[in-house]
């Protein structure tokens, strides 16, 4: 099952000693994927799964909170339709 997708930092291109203000993973979805532990979102409490390369991001940024992909989706949608995000 290739539904899995590495978690991302919420920014693209972080300096190593930069953090996120969020950082976003993908709801979990029982699957068991090598390497990879859980997580909570921060919003709804799903699950998230957390690859070993987010695992780094959230041991350096220990007050930045894993929120999962549905939540910053809506937040996007929610921003956009109140004007705050162009685009
Ligand atoms: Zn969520």
């Amino acid at each position: 099952m290739e539904v899995f997708e590495e978690c991302r930092e919420g920014e693209a291109g972080l300096k190593e000693d930069k953090c996120p203000d969020v950082i976003i993973c993908v709801p979990w979805d029982g699957d068991k994927v090598e390497g990879s532990t859980t997580g909570i979102c921060d919003k709804c409490g799903r699950e998230v799964a957390v690859a070993p390369s987010t695992r780094e991001i959230i041991a350096r940024c220990p007050g930045v909170p894993t929120r999962c992909m549905l939540c910053v989706h809506l937040e996007v949608i929610r921003a956009k339709a109140e004007g705050g995000i162009n685009g």
